[in-house]
């Protein structure tokens, strides 16, 4: 199959990459780690994403995540259009923020008081200022390959565009801003334990992924999630569950409604949302209710609770019931049993793996548990895989380091297209060479 003509995206990139520094919003989207053109997009409808040129896709990225529902849900798009026509935004508090927050609490158990924000890196840099009012504790503990948003204190060693990057942490980030952050490797409860011996009473809070999700699927390991648990209550440090990628994706409940393991506050976005700027944090009334004005951690938005991303929020929360749930994890399987076929009868040595439904892929002889084994994976079969896909219809994350995201729009028309690319796709990460990329 040859690749797909993409004159309109090649000219659009190189128009938007002399105003806006790599062309791009967010780093991934450049394609630096996978080579080749970002196809700028057009529209996008259930499953399927068309481009500038007039192609289209079978989308796996699904907006980095939001989109469980598919794209231009009819009831999604209805409610944001009845919201717009209503104002767009008021600086004042709304019925519609309290459904949310209340749709919010009532999934995620351990959620009593929630705070709307603008996006995940809003969530969880508020989440770690509360941590550390809360405790009166300056130190934080996060994993290696584990993503935050762009949060100064969080961007060590994180996953995401970072890793795709090859970035250690970035320049711009202080010393100071930096000292206070432990960095210790994913599911490794001995280096969390030596942690807190070394610095007791001084970590306010353990931040993880509740299931990791940025340095492609790499879940907790059984126990991992409920040692840090454990092991920050015995401190007292408070245990933050970001589920900004996994909450109301991987169930009704996200990560929480999978294993159960209560984390004092939780961050959310992506899903909650709908595909407009909106995330949340929440948590114990006792802890929460240490935000402004009833306490003293200051927290603020103009935005925050915009009734647009509020209406687009709840439609779809709404919408998110068991059918869909089903689907999600349904379709995950199916893309993990095709994705593992068509690559072992290529003989190219992999692991499918999962974290509720979200599928990644590693070149590796060995499951995946942390970032050192991610990034030791053959990482240089990603690129000659990635556009395979892409020349015959099929979006994937334009990056190793992500994860594939399903939606319930996926249908069996979806999975042939996913099926009849997988196979050359395949060969092609067989026949990849170390040498054979250079971003
Ligand atoms: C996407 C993501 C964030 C950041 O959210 P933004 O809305 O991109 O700022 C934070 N944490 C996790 C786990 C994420 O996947």
């Amino acid at each position: 199959m040859t690749g797909a003509a993409v004159p309109t995206s090649s000219l659009l990139f190189e128009r938007a990459a002399s105003v806006i520094p790599g062309g791009v919003n967010s780093p991934v989207r450049a394609f630096h780690s996978v080579g080749g053109t970002p196809r700028f997009i057009s529209s996008a409808r259930g499953y399927t994403l068309t481009d500038a040129d007039g192609n289209s896709y079978v989308d796996l990225v699904c907006s980095w995540g939001p989109m469980i529902l598919g794209h231009a849900h009819p009831a999604v798009v209805e409610a944001v259009q009845r919201a717009a026509t209503g104002g767009l935004s008021f600086g004042a508090p709304t019925e519609a923020e309290i459904e949310l927050a209340e749709a919010i609490a009532a999934r995620v158990d351990p959620v009593e008081r929630v705070r709307l924000v603008n996006s995940g890196t809003e969530a969880t840099m508020s989440a770690v200022r509360l941590a550390r009012g809360f405790t009166g504790r300056s130190k934080i503990v996060k994993f290696s390959g584990c993503y935050h948003g762009h949060v100064d204190a969080l961007l060590a060693d994180a996953g995401s565009g970072v890793a795709t990057l090859g970035l250690p942490t970035s320049p711009g980030v202080t010393g100071a801003q930096a000292a206070d952050t432990i960095v210790l490797p994913y599911n490794d409860l001995d280096a969390v334990a030596a942690a807190f011996a070394a610095h007791p009473g001084q970590i306010a809070c353990v931040i993880t992924e509740a299931a990791a999700g940025n340095m492609g699927a790499v879940a907790p390991l059984p126990g991992f999630n409920a040692g840090l648990r454990e092991l920050t209550a015995a401190d007292g440090a408070l245990l933050i569950m970001d589920e900004v990628m996994t909450g109301f994706r991987v169930s009704k409940a996200g990560w929480f409604g999978r294993e159960g393991v209560a984390g004092d506050l939780y961050t959310f976005g992506k899903v909650m949302s709908g595909g407009l700027p909106a995330a949340a944090f929440g948590g114990r009334a006792e802890i929460m209710n240490h935000l402004a004005p009833l306490g003293p951690v200051y927290q603020a938005g103009t935005l925050s609770g915009n009734p647009v991303a509020v209406a687009a929020g709840l439609a779809t929360l709404r919408a998110a019931d068991d059918a869909v749930y089903a689907a999600l994890d349904r379709n995950a399987d199916r893309l993990g049993d095709l994705l593992g076929k068509a690559l072992s009868e290529a003989g190219v040595q992999h692991q499918v793996q999962f974290a509720g439904n979200m599928v990644s892929v590693f070149f590796a002889e060995r499951p995946v548990t942390d970032y050192a084994a991610a990034k030791a994976s053959q990482t240089w079969r990603y690129p000659a895989f990635f556009h395979a896909l892409l020349d015959a219809g099929v979006y994937a994350p334009p990056s190793a380091y992500e994860a594939w995201f399903v939606s319930a729009a996926l249908d069996e028309d979806a999975f042939d297209r996913i099926a009849a690319a997988l196979p050359a796709a395949a060969h092609a990460a067989a026949a990849a060479t170390p040498e054979g990329f250079s971003a």
